[in-house]
């Protein structure tokens, strides 16, 4: 063991959110085997970590950040935070997490009128935030075929595209016994998530739907075969996502007083890591005061807007059908991890935190990632939802002055690139309701074509491209 590598172990157990009643950590379920709720992990000896004071495990973590022990560098810097069960020889590290927290151009805050910054959780491995729950799923999965000494473990997931990718990129790094299937709805992913499990060597299987229809049939199968589901179902991943807003609030000095953290809302796996970090960050001390969380959904896929919108006694939980959305990897209308984000709420606004859930247009949507891309972030057709959402916000009043927001941008913008070419070509199928606007569209231009070149005489091409190149852009000649 790494001398850094922590000595202290801790009691882990799994709480049903529906019926309360505790599982032990010993074997990987999915759903309490009562009632059949989802279910979180809980530290039994959480509390031990306040005799050592706030200030202790502050020093620690930001210490920990200059750490060579490879099974601290990515989302188990938080280790004591997240999962104290784990062995060092457990985890599994493919360099996620850590992901830079980048200002606004100035440009951008001056348009908006207001100071923020992308979290860009794209600069992932797989380029999605996906990886940090990976990491933590598949550290778990290691520790189980360790202890039991398993020969063959079949992992399986559905996919809006990202989990896939991550999930077939640390099966084929851990490799034997660990085999990985993945279930996609057919033509719904993007080209290059769709080459991500493909290049990673994952059996890829496809079904014609939409997400909740491969959810369900990964759901049977979770009950009726020996799988090891890497759904958000699985709470070992809202562990490992738990480490964005560690993250967070490590960048800000531990101070979320008057921070805004904005994501989109798809399964609603990552929104629960973010609220349940943060009420654990508040027990120990950590942090003094809860940030403001605000999530975001499309009006193509919105059940936990429809649900937050109505008066608080009112409130009755409906899934919708989803239509056509840019914002595909959330693109989602029974997301499983409703239940934790409904009880994790309910704490979170009893110890004084803001919790809103904003609806914004696919039109924002995409209006907003071309737009910040134009002002050199990366940000997905999600981030441009968190960035949409922000606005949407904005206009509601439900952010105060000198509120600084965080928008996650989930993914890196290359894997939604399409979004980008229907965009510039307006070509979007009529479905989404998205036009382009002239403003923010961008093409490339070609100067000569291969007829005007093969009729040169040799050596004229260089003078004349640089000519029309110079007459395109507009360059003035030297005196
Ligand atoms: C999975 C995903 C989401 C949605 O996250 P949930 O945890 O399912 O709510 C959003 N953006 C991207 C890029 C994703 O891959
Ligand atoms: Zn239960």
């Amino acid at each position: 063991m790494s001398q850094d590598f922590p000595q202290r172990r801790a009691r882990m157990e799994y709480v049903c959110m529906d019926c309360g009643h505790r599982h032990p950590v010993d074997s990987l379920l999915y759903t309490c085997p009562d009632c059949g709720g989802v279910l979180l992990l809980e530290d039994l000896d959480f509390d031990e970590m306040k005799a050592r004071g706030a200030q202790y495990w502050r020093s620690l973590f930001d210490a920990r950040r200059a750490t060579r022990t490879r099974a601290l560098r990515g989302v188990f810097r938080f280790y004591e935070l997240m999962a104290p069960v784990l062995e060092e020889e457990d985890i599994v590290y493919l360099g996620e997490g850590d992901t830079p927290i980048i200002e606004a151009s100035p440009a951008l805050e001056k348009s908006v009128g207001r100071r923020f910054a992308y979290k860009n959780d794209g600069q992932n491995p797989s380029a999605s935030f996906k990886d940090r729950g990976m990491a933590g799923a598949y550290s778990y999965l290691k520790s189980l075929v360790r202890k039991n000494g398993w020969k063959e473990v079949l992992t399986i997931c559905a996919s809006t595209g990202d989990t896939s990718a991550a999930a077939a990129m640390y099966g084929a790094y851990v490799g034997e016994p660990i085999r990985t299937v993945v279930l996609l709805p057919h033509g719904k992913v993007t080209p290059a998530q769709l080459a991500q499990p493909l290049g990673s060597g994952a059996q890829v299987l496809e079904v014609p739907g939409v997400f909740d229809d491969c959810m369900k049939v990964v759901e049977y199968l979770a009950d009726h075969y020996r799988v090891a589901l890497l759904n958000s179902k699985n709470s070992w991943r809202v562990l490992g996502q738990e480490s964005y807003a560690y993250e967070t609030a490590q960048w800000f000095g531990w101070e979320m007083k008057d921070k805004a953290l904005f994501m989109p809302i798809g399964n609603a796996g990552n929104i629960t890591s973010m609220i349940s970090a943060c009420l654990k960050m508040h027990r120990l001390g950590l942090i003094e005061e809860l940030p403001h969380i605000v999530g975001v959904q499309s009006e193509h896929a919105d059940p936990v807007w429809r649900y937050y919108s109505q008066p608080r006694k009112q409130r009755i939980y409906r899934p919708v059908t989803v239509q056509p959305s840019v914002a595909q990897a959330a693109m989602i209308g029974n997301p499983v991890s409703f239940p934790r984000v409904k009880n994790l709420v309910e704490k979170f606004e009893a110890l004084g935190g803001r919790f809103d859930v904003v609806q914004v247009t696919e039109q924002a949507i995409m209006d907003g990632m071309i737009l910040v891309n134009r002002h050199g972030h990366i940000a997905c057709t999600q981030g441009g939802e968190s960035f949409a959402g922000m606005l949407q916000a904005q206009a509601l009043g439900i952010l105060r002055d000198g509120e600084f927001c965080i928008l996650d941008s989930t993914a890196h913008a290359l894997k939604f690139s399409g979004f980008q070419s229907m965009y510039f070509e307006d070509r979007f199928p009529a479905g989404y309701g998205v036009k382009a606007n002239p403003g923010l569209v961008n093409h490339p231009r070609l100067l000569l074509s291969a007829e005007e070149r093969a009729a040169m005489p040799a050596g004229e091409f260089t003078r004349a491209a640089a000519l029309a190149v110079a007459r395109a852009a507009g360059l003035n000649a030297r005196d």
